[in-house]
């Protein structure tokens, strides 16, 4: 365990630095998500708050008229109800009151509660949206996005519903001590006094449930990810062949079990002490019930006034307590609340340029010099990089894998920044291109393209948001990236829903998949720098080499960048460079390289024996 919480003293300072912390932020969150909510929460709450000390005070006017009535009842036999049922009835409505402001305020939390938590989640996914792909890539951020998505969209309205709880209980204690005054100010102290103790333990010990779940995160990762490795059909077909799920599950109970031990431990500290110190308010309870009632013997108030003040007694421990543990809590409220805001605040990297065109247009893709490390590798993906692109011409990249390719195209599409070097568009550095422009100029298809479970055309459509939905659009594109015709034979042609999610969704086999990438790519009327990342492998050569052709024609003054293992596609390139551990080692026309007699020639020659 942390040696910060070991000091009580630390403890209750950090508590109550941190407890009001977020508390502006988390009412903000709420006011502005529904105002008239908010409104009636903070009434009711102010409500159900004075009435318990009116209900007191009732509860002693009953008793002390009832002895009353007895009295004179004894004395002359006349029966006085009159004052009995009036005030039993007052009470009555008093007690009715409080049952209906706490409903309203249940009401107003749930309805609140829904859409809060719609709000943060929204707000969570936008801000996701703004982020650098390295960013997803790495683990710790990817932490704080895990742990703000898990617990920060309930915390906001605990925090506020606390503050308001707290404000409840302090109205009641406030009310409870103008009564109680008039016996003993030390009564007012005994009741305050008694809850103290509770409270350091609480204080204490939240803040421990808080950094346990913080260092937690890796290993609730991991159970995350586990739980979708077994649960999801993607990875299903693996998990059964290869037998792998008893060994998986075995693994996350594992994780269960050691963050178990951990979790009973805590529990188990925190309810002792709670009893503990629960124990001394007791004790403190009828300290102060037996001083009133030997008050009450020796003559110093009624009846009624001593039923007041052991009513006044109990409820303000209660009070005392529940505004205490409210404290606690939002302390918690705001350690989680904390990871929410980190997130949200976390910087965006690099934000784009603004300018939406270059200083030479017509002058295509250059990178200069360019270097790339991925964050946390020790050799560059990509070293000293220089290549020229003018538009008509083709490209194609050649290399084993892993020599880099992949993030090449991950550089040009500025996925990635150079770590060092500068990559050009008509002349202008691609840091100070405008988000918009740029993305609608370049149109890739990466290997690993996204395999949506939507309905076939907006898979399509997907390539251009602008014509999403737009079938017209939807069957051009398809037609040219040769996928009309299997599309058109689906069920519901266009319209077909694709993937096992949701009810009638079909499967495409790896061709026809990257016939849908490919057409995808289409969509991209505007771009004049389309990419393909190996999407056609899953196509048999010769009608990759087909629908390279086409793609070509179609792109006749554009820039086509290719990544493919076939030769048969890349010798139609005008350029090809030949990449190996991040560096060029060959570039020129196919005929050139095939002169030149070196490592192109060679990987060319083994690869056309194969198909001969
Ligand atoms: P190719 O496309 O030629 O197969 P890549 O460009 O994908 O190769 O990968 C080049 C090198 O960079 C490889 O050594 C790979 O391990 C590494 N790499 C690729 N992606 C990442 C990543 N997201 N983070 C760290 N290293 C990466």
């Amino acid at each position: 365990m942390p040696k910060a919480a070991a000091a009580p003293a630390e403890a209750l300072q950090r508590g109550f630095l941190g407890v009001f912390a977020y508390s502006r932020r988390a009412l903000e969150l709420v006011w502005t998500t529904n105002k008239p909510l908010s409104v009636a929460l903070a009434a009711l709450t102010l409500i159900a708050g004075v009435l318990p000390a009116g209900i007191a005070y009732l509860g002693a006017l009953i008793v002390d008229a009832v002895v009353h009535a007895a009295e004179v009842h004894r004395r002359t036999g006349v029966t006085g109800l009159h004052d009995v049922l009036k005030y039993v009835t007052l009470e009555a409505a008093l007690v009715a009151g409080t049952s209906a402001a706490q409903r309203g305020i249940s009401l107003a939390q749930s309805l609140l509660r829904a859409q809060l938590g719609q709000r943060v989640n929204v707000m969570i996914l936008d801000k996701a949206l703004t982020l650098e792909l390295t960013q997803f890539e790495d683990s710790e951020f990817y932490d704080k996005l895990t742990r703000a998505r898990r617990e920060a969209s309930s915390r906001p309205l605990s925090l506020v519903m606390r503050t308001f709880g707290l404000l409840q209980n302090a109205i009641s204690l406030l009310s409870f001590g103008g009564l109680l005054i008039r016996f003993s100010p030390w009564a007012v102290a005994l009741l305050v006094l008694a809850g103290l103790p509770a409270f350091l333990a609480e204080a204490k010990f939240s803040g421990e449930a808080f950094r346990m779940f913080r260092w937690r995160a890796p290993e609730s990762r991991m159970q995350i990810y586990l739980e979708s490795v077994l649960a999801r059909e993607d990875h299903a077909k693996e998990v059964k062949l290869f037998q792998l799920g008893g060994r998986l599950l075995d693994r996350y109970r594992e994780i269960f079990t050691r963050l178990y031990r951990e979790d009973r431990d805590l529990t188990l500290r925190r309810d002792a002490w709670g009893l503990g110190l629960g124990l001394v308010g007791t004790g403190a309870l009828y300290g102060g019930y037996a001083w009133i009632a030997v008050e009450t013997v020796a003559g110093a108030m009624t009846l009624g006034q001593m039923t007041m003040y052991f009513m006044l007694f109990r409820q303000g421990q209660t009070a005392v307590s529940a505004a205490l543990s409210a404290v606690s809590g939002m302390y918690e409220d705001n350690l989680y609340l904390s990871n929410l805001f980190e997130y949200l605040e976390q910087p965006v990297g690099h934000s784009g340029g603004s300018l939406r065109a270059g200083p030479a247009p017509g002058d295509g893709v250059r990178f200069e010099h360019v270097d790339f490390v991925y964050p946390g590798a020790a050799a560059p993906a990509l070293a000293d990089i220089d290549l020229h692109v003018r538009p008509g011409e083709s490209l194609a990249l050649v290399g084993q894998n892993g020599s880099g390719k992949t993030t090449l195209i991950k550089l040009l599409t500025r996925l990635y920044r150079p770590t060092s070097g500068r990559i050009l568009l008509d002349g202008l550095d691609l840091a100070e291109w405008d988000e918009t422009t740029l993305r609608q100029r370049i149109g890739v298809i990466f290997q690993d393209f996204a395999r949506y479970q939507m309905l076939v055309g907006e898979n399509i459509g997907a390539g251009d948001v602008r014509a999403f939905d737009d079938e017209a659009r939807w069957r051009d594109a398809a037609a040219q990236g040769l996928a009309d015709e299997f599309v058109e034979a689906l069920p519901a042609g266009y319209r077909t829903q694709l993937g096992k999610w949701f009810k009638d969704g079909r499967e495409l086999s790896g061709g026809q998949w990257q016939k849908i990438a490919l057409a995808r790519a289409f969509m991209r009327s505007d771009a004049d720098i389309l990419v393909l990342d190996e999407p056609t492998a899953a196509i048999d050569a010769g009608a990759e080499a087909e629908i390279f052709e086409h793609f070509r024609e179609l792109t006749r003054n554009r820039i086509a960048i290719v990544i493919s293992h076939r030769f048969s596609t890349v010798r139609m390139t005008d350029q090809i460079l030949v990449l190996e551990e991040g560096r060029i080692v060959e570039r020129g026309s196919h005929e050139s390289l095939m002169a030149a007699d070196g490592r192109y020639a060679k990987l060319f020659t083994l690869q056309a024996r194969g198909y001969r």
